[in-house]
């Protein structure tokens, strides 16, 4: 049940922010008595991921990368390697955003590598699927997601450090997002799913996030739902509601 998996919530600042407003959003996360039940993980932009994780103090507050390579080093130019993720004290990335596989076209397979890499080199993945317009009008959105986790599963054994994130694409960054019900029907069969990928333990413990414009008035609207583990938030993850959406649980 849903009792056992902890509340998660993810902020992905994009290629958003300045030292300024980072400093701004970390100290009013510090000072916001965040709930101690509830794990919390921003996601700044690359070059400022050892100055934001510096400026952490609340406990349950972590920093992501936004994308780590498969390689540990080496001549991959303009890559990040998880070695150095570890070596400035990250214990999260985030891999296989939308933006990445619509924008930056990295396969399903290119994804899976960099998660199965990040995970067997000790990081912890927030893993993101989801379908777009164009295939939920196909009524694929399924089959999308089950393609998408497959390439990780095939290679993955070990799920204990993964958070999946569905997001739809056609609901970020739009202000449409998924209805609760919608999120909770499709949470459910990407568990059911993955009780036939990676068994019924796994597929039960690890936690379905729901991403896409989630802010601080519709996020107690998915409260009642079993299998939304929490939320992975862009937009507003870099506004004060973002404490709102944090706090949606209590
Ligand atoms: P959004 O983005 O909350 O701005 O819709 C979500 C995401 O891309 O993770």
């Amino acid at each position: 049940n849903s009792q056992a998996r902890q509340f998660f919530v993810g902020g992905n600042f994009k290629m958003n922010g300045s030292k300024a407003s980072i400093k701004t959003i970390v100290e009013n996360l510090n000072s916001a008595d965040l709930p101690a039940n509830v794990q919390v993980v921003i996601a700044p932009p690359a070059p400022y991921l050892e100055y934001a994780n510096n400026l952490v103090a609340a406990p349950t507050l972590k920093v992501a990368a936004q994308n780590c390579f498969d390689k540990s080093s080496g001549a991959f130019t303009g890559e990040i390697s998880v070695e150095s993720l570890k070596d400035i004290g990250l214990e999260w990335v985030i891999t296989g955003h939308s933006e990445r596989r619509t924008i930056i076209k990295e396969s399903d397979e290119f994804i899976a590598s960099k998660t199965k890499f990040a995970i067997d080199n000790g990081v912890s993945v927030i893993l993101c699927i989801g379908e777009t317009y164009e295939e939920k009008q196909a009524g694929v959105t399924l089959d999308v997601c089950k393609r998408q986790l497959k390439a990780v599963s095939d290679i993955l054994p070990d799920w204990s450090k993964v958070v999946i994130a569905y997001e739809p694409v056609w609901a970020i960054g739009t202000g449409l997002a998924a209805t609760p019900q919608d999120a909770q029907d499709i949470h459910k069969s990407i568990r059911d799913y993955l009780v036939t990928s990676i068994g019924k333990d796994q597929a039960e413990a690890v936690r379905i996030l729901y991403g896409g414009s989630v802010n601080g008035k519709n996020a107690t609207e998915f409260k009642d739902k079993a299998d939304v583990d929490g939320f992975l938030v862009g937009g507003a993850s870099l506004k004060p509601e973002f404490v709102d959406i944090i706090k949606s649980r209590l």
